[in-house]
């Protein structure tokens, strides 16, 4: 893997200490963070860090293609490292977001294309339920 440095120079970004911090933070995680999240996980490390920076950060990583920002139905956006589309499931619960595979929805967006006679170009796709943990805690 190449290394976040490297990363940021390939976009074009300026390397900054705090943008190294936060791309390799959201690179190595699966939890789908957000700002906040992201802010209190680094603070303690890089105590000049703000949460403005963290958001202004996320932004300019966005523009650039280095995390997609994911909707999921709450006050605010999560982020992610992995800048492909693929569907998420999301514990209404405890607010765990988990990937799913690209690929195992390709019947669904064929069918949707000979729905509605579009060229589908993308699709958001999330679905919402109780993860492991919380459905075995009611
Ligand atoms: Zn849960
Ligand atoms: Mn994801």
């Amino acid at each position: 893997m190449k290394d976040t440095t490297q990363i940021l120079r390939a976009k074009g970004l300026k390397v900054t200490p705090q943008r190294i911090a936060i791309y390799t933070m959201l690179s190595h995680t699966d939890e789908h963070p957000n700002a906040e999240t992201i802010y209190r996980s680094l603070e303690p490390t890089n105590p000049t860090l703000s949460l403005a920076t963290v958001y202004k950060t996320l932004d300019f990583f966005k523009t650039s293609g280095l995390v997609q920002e994911l909707n999921v139905g709450e006050a605010s956006s999560r982020y992610d490292a992995i800048v492909t589309r693929h569907p998420h499931a999301v514990c209404t619960c405890c607010g765990k977001v988990v990937d799913l595979p690209a690929d195992a929805f390709e019947e669904l967006r064929h069918r949707a294309c000979q729905l509605t006679d579009f060229s589908l170009e993308s699709e958001q796709l999330i679905f919402y339920g109780k993860c492991p943990k919380c459905k075995n805690q009611t």
